[in-house]
C-alpha cells in the first residue's frame, strides 16, 4: 500500500481524495520511484477540480512531475539508488502520477537527475519551467539573440512565465514581463525583468498589424493575448507559444507571418523527444539562478494540494509550488 491523491469519478461527479491504494506489480522496463518532491503546475488543477478533461482514466493519481529515488528497477538503464525526474508523458492524466509516495513508471519516460540540482529544485522547475526552457530554446533555435531586441513573457508572475524570465534575464536577453497582478511587479523584476506590461495592453480587439514592439515572445496565455502579441512583433520575430490560461482560440490573421515573417513556434512538454528534454534538463542545471528559482517557491503539503488547486484556475498563485512528500529520502 502507498500513500497517493486518488481521482475517481462516478456518473457525472468526480471527487479527489487522499487515501492509502495499490500500485499495479512492476512489468518489464518500469522503474518502482520513491517520490520525494511532487509539484502542483497548472495541468494538475485542472485534473484536481474537472475544470477540464484532463484525466483520461479512472481512477488516477494526478501529478504531472515527480522527483525521486530508483527503489526497484526492471529498465537496463537505472538501478536502485538512482536519482531520477519526470515530467509529463501522459503521467498524472493516462498513467498514474507524481501526488504519491510511490510510482511504477516506464523507464523511457525516466530522465536521470542532472549533477547540481536536488530533488527539491528539480520540482521548483517542474514542468512549468522545464517548459519555459524548450520555449527558451525554440527562440534561439529561429535566431532570436539578447541584440535582436526585447523580449516579451506573458502570464509572467505564473510558473512558466517566473522561470522564462530567470532564464531570459541570465542569458542577457532585455525582458518584458506581462502581468495581469500590478502587485507582483517588484517580483518580476527581482527575477529580472526590465519593465512590467499591464495585461490590458494586449486584450484589445486584435488588429492585423500594430507597432513593432518585441524581437521575442514567450506566451502562455494564448487567444485574445497572442493574437495581440503576434501583431506586435517586430519584422523576423519568434513567439515561442505554450500555454492556454487565456483561452484556446487564437483570433489572429496571417498578416504577421507573411507580410513580417514572424514566427509562431509551438511548444509541448508532454511529449517532447528524450534527447531535446536531457538537453533542457542539462541547459536548466548550468543556466538558472537557484537563488532566484528559490524566491518563486512556496511549499505544499499533499494534505493541503485539494485545496490548493482551486487558486491556480483564480490566477492567485505566483512562481511555483513545491509538494514535499518525503523529504528526508532526498
Ligand atoms: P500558472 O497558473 O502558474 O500561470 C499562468 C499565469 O497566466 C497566471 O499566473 C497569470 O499571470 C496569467 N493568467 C491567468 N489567467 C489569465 C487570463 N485569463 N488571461 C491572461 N492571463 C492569465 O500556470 P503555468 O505557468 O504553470 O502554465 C501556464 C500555461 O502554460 C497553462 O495554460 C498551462 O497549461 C500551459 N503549459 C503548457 C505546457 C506545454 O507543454 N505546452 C507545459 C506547462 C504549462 P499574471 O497574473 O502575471 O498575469
Amino acid at each position: 500500500m502507498t500513500q497517493a491523491i486518488v481521482i475517481e469519478k462516478t456518473d457525472e461527479t468526480q471527487t479527489a481524495t487522499l487515501r492509502d491504494i495499490d500500485l499495479p506489480p512492476l512489468a518489464e522496463g518500469e522503474v518502482a520511484v520513491d517520490v520525494a518532491y511532487s509539484t502542483l503546475n497548472y495541468k494538475d488543477a485542472l485534473a484536481l477540480t474537472g475544470a477540464a478533461p484532463v484525466v483520461r482514466s479512472f481512477p488516477m493519481v494526478p501529478g504531472i512531475d515527480l522527483a525521486g529515488i530508483v527503489r526497484e528497477s526492471l529498465h537496463p538503464d537505472y538501478a536502485p539508488g538512482d536519482r531520477v525526474v519526470l515530467n509529463g508523458w501522459s503521467v498524472g492524466e493516462k498513467f498514474w502520477g507524481g501526488l504519491g509516495a510511490r510510482a511504477h513508471l516506464r523507464g523511457e519516460w525516466l530522465v536521470p537527475l542532472p549533477e547540481g540540482i536536488s530533488m527539491r529544485q528539480a520540482m521548483a522547475i517542474g514542468t512549468a519551467g522545464y517548459t519555459a526552457m524548450l520555449c527558451v530554446m525554440a527562440l534561439e533555435d529561429n535566431g532570436v539573440t539578447p541584440e535582436s531586441g526585447e523580449v516579451v513573457v506573458t502570464g509572467a508572475s505564473g510558473g512558466v512565465g517566473s522561470v522564462a524570465i530567470a532564464l531570459l534575464a541570465a542569458k542577457g536577453y532585455t525582458v518584458a514581463a506581462v502581468t495581469g497582478r500590478e502587485s507582483e511587479a517588484e517580483y518580476l523584476k527581482s527575477l529580472g525583468a526590465s519593465s512590467i506590461v499591464a495585461r490590458e495592453e494586449l486584450t484589445g480587439k486584435p488588429r492585423a498589424l500594430n507597432k513593432e514592439r518585441w524581437a521575442g515572445a514567450i506566451d502562455v496565455v494564448g487567444s485574445t493575448v497572442l493574437a495581440n502579441l503576434l501583431s506586435m512583433m517586430k519584422y523576423s520575430g519568434t513567439v515561442a507559444a505554450c500555454g492556454l490560461a487565456g483561452g484556446m482560440d487564437l483570433p489572429s490573421s496571417v498578416a504577421p507571418f507573411i507580410l513580417r515573417g514572424v514566427t509562431l513556434a509551438g511548444v509541448d512538454s508532454v511529449m517532447c523527444p528524450r534527447p531535446r528534454r536531457i538537453e533542457a534538463w542539462q541547459r536548466l542545471a548550468r543556466d538558472l539562478d537557484m537563488d532566484k528559482l528559490e524566491s518563486m517557491v512556496v511549499e505544499v503539503a499533499l494534505d493541503d494540494v485539494i485545496a490548493t488547486a482551486p487558486k491556480f484556475l483564480d490566477g492567485q498563485v505566483r512562481g511555483r509550488i513545491v509538494v514535499p512528500v518525503a523529504p528526508g529520502i532526498g
